[in-house]
């Protein structure tokens, strides 16, 4: 268990380090954030920084010397840099939570073995797999990159009339999946934290909105049925205690409606914290950055216990213009993420309305 005083480092220094960082300080927990970029967001709020590629030992080694555990904000993390670490620190979440969520493939045969519902998905190496896939699995389906995709980066969708050569050369001829296009009603998350000791702490179900494949609100509680709420919290928590997990995760769900109600189809795992969980800074008793530097820092979890009715803006690109007009409403928490030029699809900030329930 770390004590106060010690230090949490953090691979990754965007703005979930950042939040990271300034979750941990109440704690009097310190953070040693280490990421390739000099200009990231969370090198404003740390006690300690490194500027060094993910592959460079002597920077990993001084790294792992200078803190009592390390985390990430990213899954993404090479499998190298890991296993490079945990030789000579604890890693939470563990690395093999990374190896079963980086690949598509690996995850949703994961998921399925664990007896949790996913789209129907096939492993395409070549265009002959994807087109015996798609007259397997029929149109429309999405092509999506095994690894490195997110944000929908990496995706293809397959509609009547779609050439496959095209959404094969669309993700780059690289190892995919194709997924069985889900009808959805609503796409949902569950932000979920485990504890050292195995104490599972769920957030209250979140429903997601997508702009350009980008999240651009959440509002929680999620506008389910009470029964389809509590399947998919049970269904995230299967999940962190399959993987052993320590720390925070998201699982993304889609909810289907079909004559017999509403079922749930697991999306993806995120082995980090979320942009559909920012709203428990001001709407949770316990943030969900918090949650994870206490699970990291081998601490009791707090409450996951909802303050209000929330909606959670994403603040993307030219939105954080708003900033002035937001920042004169007295109940609106901005948050900005200290990001310079508000490129295209870059998200810059976000708001979380807390309401009375
Ligand atoms: P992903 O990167 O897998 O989270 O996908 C990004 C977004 O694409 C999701 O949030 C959905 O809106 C959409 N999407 C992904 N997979 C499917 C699917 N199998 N069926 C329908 N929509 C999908």
């Amino acid at each position: 268990m770390l004590r106060p005083g010690d230090t949490i480092g953090i691979l990754g220094g965007g703005q979930l380090a950042r939040m990271l960082c300034l979750a941990a300080a109440p704690l009097g927990l310190r953070c040693h954030v280490y990421a390739p970029e000099a200009d990231g967001p969370a090198f404003d709020v740390c006690a300690e920084r490194t500027v060094a590629a993910y592959d460079d030992e002597a920077a990993l080694g001084r790294f792992a010397a200078s803190v009592g555990v390390v985390t990430y904000e990213f899954e993404n993390v090479p499998a190298e840099t890991a296993a490079f670490l945990s030789a000579r620190v604890p890693v939470r979440p563990d690395p093999a939570a990374l190896a079963r969520t980086q690949d598509r493939f690996v995850e949703k045969s994961f998921l399925r073995d664990l007896g949790l519902e996913v789209p129907g998905f096939e492993k395409v190496d070549s265009l002959a797999e994807l087109e015996s896939a798609v007259a397997r699995l029929g149109r429309p389906a999405v092509l999506k990159t095994r690894r490195f995709g997110y944000d929908g980066k990496g995706q293809a969708m397959i509609r009547e009339g779609t050439d496959p050569a095209d959404a094969w050369a669309a993700v780059g001829k690289h190892p995919s999946i194709l997924e069985a296009f889900v009808p959805f009603v609503r796409e949902v998350s569950v932000v979920a934290a485990r504890s050292l000791d195995g104490t599972v702490a769920e957030f209250d179900l979140c429903e997601n909105m997508h702009r350009d494949h980008i999240l651009a609100e959440t509002i929680v509680p999620a506008a389910v049925r009470p029964e389809t709420a509590t399947a998919a919290l049970a269904a995230a928590e299967k999940i962190a205690v399959a993987l052993g997990y320590v720390g925070v995760l998201a699982v993304e769900m889609f909810i289907v409606e079909d004559g017999a109600g509403e079922r749930v189809l697991i999306n993806e795992i995120a082995p980090r914290v979320h942009n559909s969980g920012h709203w428990t800074i001001e709407g949770a008793r316990t943030s969900q950055f918090a949650q994870h530097i206490r699970a990291v820092a081998g601490w009791p979890l707090g409450s996951p216990e909802r303050l209000g009715r929330i909606r959670m803006l994403n603040l993307v690109g030219r939105d954080a213009d708003a900033w002035p007009e937001i920042a004169a409403d007295p109940r609106a928490h901005l948050h900005l993420y200290g990001k310079g030029e508000p490129r295209r699809g870059r998200k810059m900030g976000h708001v979380t309305h807390v309401d009375k329930d």
